[in-house]
């Protein structure tokens, strides 16, 4: 019994990665229009991770055309199960570092001759320089909840069930539970049927967000990238969202990218980026101490604050 009972569990877990790893990249690709820049290399292995991973970027250089570089040399490490949060002035490059984890752009700039791209720095995950990795894999083991949340055309329950396709409806129902996007959907008159996107019913950039929330919840991923990822919501249900966003956190490897720094007071490292440059880095604390950049914005965002 035990003997059967073993392959036949593997070959079933196997087939649905598989087939989520396929579905994973073909509606990611068309669902953000765009052409699959990024190969894998014909030696590229499966990531396997059986806890969360730590992740490096070492003297990374990048940018999206030949003519303007966007990061100029970014070193961040996220050590395993940790958070670290980059904040800066928007056009900084925060979203790019997200963006290159995810392995939507490779390191360097289009055109490079091999000295370039090999003085481009690198991008690791538990040593492993992704470009040697399926993508399907890597983005198996991250979870993004990002700035703007495009959904597909379908119900609500495949926007939300994306996450992890074979969920049980318990599970789905739990991830809309715990991302306060629950009580919407079943005042909905089709409820989970009800058909989102452009085609469909619009929701608002805060519903949009907690059904990202909810997929990235139901999806489970060793590392998860958070990038502002509560900037649409009110600051009630950014409360709520952020205690749960934490919970999520928790024993993950979490790039977080904020523009509301009472978000990141936790982090294990806080990162200011300008210009594709990091110009400060410390915990909360030593960086209000220093009397930097960040004092300088947590200054300004105390007094807006209190100014309503
Ligand atoms: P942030 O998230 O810190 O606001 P981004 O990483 O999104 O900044 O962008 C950094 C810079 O890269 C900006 O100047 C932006 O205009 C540019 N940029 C972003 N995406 C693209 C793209 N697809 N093509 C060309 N330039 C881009
Ligand atoms: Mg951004």
């Amino acid at each position: 019994m035990i003997q059967l009972y073993l392959p036949l569990n593997f070959l079933g877990v196997l087939y649905r990665e598989i087939r989520q790893g396929l579905t994973d990249l073909g509606r990611m690709f068309d669902l953000l229009e765009r052409e699959c820049e990024v190969r894998d290399a014909p030696h590229a292995r499966d990531l396997t991770l059986d806890r969360a991973p730590d992740v490096r970027f070492e003297g990374v250089h990048f940018g999206y055309e030949r003519e303007r570089a966007i990061l100029h040399g970014v070193d961040l490490v996220i050590p395993a199960g940790r958070t670290v949060a980059v904040v800066g002035p928007s056009g900084a490059g925060k979203s790019t570092l997200a963006r290159l984890l995810y392995r939507f752009y490779d390191v360097g700039r289009p055109g490079d001759d091999d000295a370039a791209r090999a003085a481009a720095g690198r991008i690791t995950v538990e040593g492993h320089d992704i470009r040697d990795l399926t993508q399907a894999s890597l983005r198996r083991a991250i979870g993004i909840v990002p700035q703007d949340t495009v959904l597909f055309n379908d119900t609500i329950e495949y926007n939300i069930r994306y996450g992890r396709p074979d969920a049980t409806d318990e599970e789905v129902c739990e991830a809309a539970r715990a991302a306060h996007i629950l009580a919407f959907i079943e005042r909905l008159p089709q409820g989970w049927k009800t058909v989102v996107g452009e085609r469909g019913l619009k929701l608002s950039g805060g519903e949009k967000q907690r059904v990202a929330i909810a997929r990235t919840l139901l999806k489970n991923p060793p590392i998860l990238i958070l990038d502002e990822a509560t900037s649409a919501l009110d600051s009630a249900n950014e409360r709520a969202i952020q205690a749960e966003l934490r919970r999520l956190a928790r024993d993950r490897t979490t790039l977080v990218i904020a523009h509301r720094l009472s978000t990141v007071v936790d982090a294990h490292e806080i990162v200011v980026l300008d210009n594709g440059r990091v110009v400060e880095r410390g915990r909360h604390a030593e960086l209000l101490a220093q009397g930097g950049r960040y004092a300088h914005m947590w200054a300004l965002q105390q007094s807006d604050t209190q100014g309503g």
